[in-house]
């Protein structure tokens, strides 16, 4: 009986020390605002990640919902049509990516068979219903988002109301903006890594003020983290001060990061827990949620 005390005794100072030492984490949905299904993740079924692998993922994460898009297409369109997909719960949010191949990285700012392909792909539209976005792209240099097709696509995007979802510097946000018919006021942009060059936190704030539809999706941004994986304090007051304009994504740009997808969720679900609980619902979900128009 004495034993059965103590060993109580124990648990409920175990309880207490990991009730100071962290603050819980989020326990709700995931909508990942940057996946990847790249062509060798599953490469026509044969690759590591096949839907089935891809999904269980997701799945034991409580990832719901995603934006998804993939070099070439085919894997976009793959995980909207499978009956996996369906059968798991998870919505696929479809964005037509701008590359074709590893190439196209570096010149769709200029191609104009970029466009035309994006053109196709609007037209085609997915199992999962039409494409809400166009991205991933990237700029490696901040003045080719003055590149003559990366401007037909702003306007384009902007006229559809398709997002964009950009892996830019700060810069480069404010060209894409000024290339808007709206002159920004209208372009819903989301922030792929919200400056992973590590844009002061000044500077990302005073963006999130002069641009109303920007969005920041916060994978691989610096300096968010400090001691432990909880949320640096100057993140954490941003955040607080525009809680219904950030997103988290998995950012499966290679297959390591499919391998770590689990620690990725897990490394969010942390952080969001040093927020108040409806934020962190914000951020995990009801923000992406809100702008697709899911429940
Ligand atoms: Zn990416």
């Amino acid at each position: 009986m004495r034993a059965v005390a103590s060993a109580i005794a124990m648990l409920l100072a175990a309880g207490t020390v990991f009730a100071q030492g962290t603050q819980g984490q989020y326990e709700g949905p995931i909508f990942d605002t940057h996946l990847h299904y790249n062509q060798e993740a599953w490469d026509g079924n044969t690759g590591p990640f096949p839907p089935s692998e891809a999904l269980a993922r997701m799945q034991r994460n409580d990832v719901r919902a995603i934006i998804a898009n993939s070099r070439p297409n085919a894997g976009t369109q793959t995980l909207a049509a499978s009956r996996e997909t369906r059968a798991a719960g998870v919505t696929v949010v479809p964005f037509v990516r701008l590359y074709r191949n590893r190439e196209d990285y570096t010149s769709w700012f200029r191609d104009e068979t970029i466009y035309e392909m994006v053109l196709t792909e609007l037209a085609r539209g997915t199992a999962s219903g039409p494409y809400r976005g166009l991205g991933e792209f990237h700029l490696y240099e901040s003045a080719n988002a003055n590149g003559p097709v990366a401007k037909k696509l702003i306007a384009l995007a902007e006229r559809e109301k398709l997002a964009v979802l950009a892996h830019v510097d700060d810069t480069a946000v404010d060209l894409l903006m000024a290339n808007a018919p709206s002159k920004g006021q209208s372009l819903r942009l989301i922030w792929a890594h919200t400056g992973i060059g590590g844009t002061p936190v000044e500077r990302v704030q005073a963006m999130l003020e002069r641009y109303p539809l920007l969005m920041g999706e916060l994978s691989y941004r610096p300096g968010l983290t400090c001691e432990g994986g909880r949320l640096c304090p100057e993140w954490r007051s941003l955040i607080l001060k525009h809680p219904g304009r950030f997103m988290v994504g998995s950012d499966t740009w290679i297959n390591q990061r499919w391998s770590s997808y689990d620690e990725t969720m897990r490394g969010y679900r942390a952080w969001l827990g040093d927020l108040p609980d409806d934020v962190a619902q914000r951020i995990a979900w009801g923000n992406a949620a809100g702008l697709f128009g899911l429940r």
